[in-house]
């Protein structure tokens, strides 16, 4: 009960993971139409099948530690990986 009443006053959360969305501490959390960056990210910096422009901001932003690296993509992990 109280997280739904949580949802019902936050103006803005991400429609997949329900993140608060556009907060100037979480750079995952830009509004991507309803969806966060850290949701969409995964999806359009996808290195197979997503945008050049959005797997090179994904993969920045692995480089920096603001996300963590894509378990599903990588599944081997690791420094080395390639
Ligand atoms: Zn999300």
């Amino acid at each position: 009960m109280v997280e739904i009443a949580v949802r019902r006053q936050d103006k803005a959360k991400c429609g997949i993971c329900g993140r608060p969305l556009d907060r100037p501490d979480d750079p995952l959390s830009l509004d991507c139409g309803g969806d966060c960056w850290g949701c969409i990210g995964e999806i359009e910096g996808d290195p197979e099948d997503g945008y050049p422009p959005a797997i090179r901001k994904v993969q920045r932003e692995i480089a920096l530690g603001l996300r963590p690296p894509f378990a599903c993509l990588r599944p081997t992990g690791g420094p080395d990986e390639d």
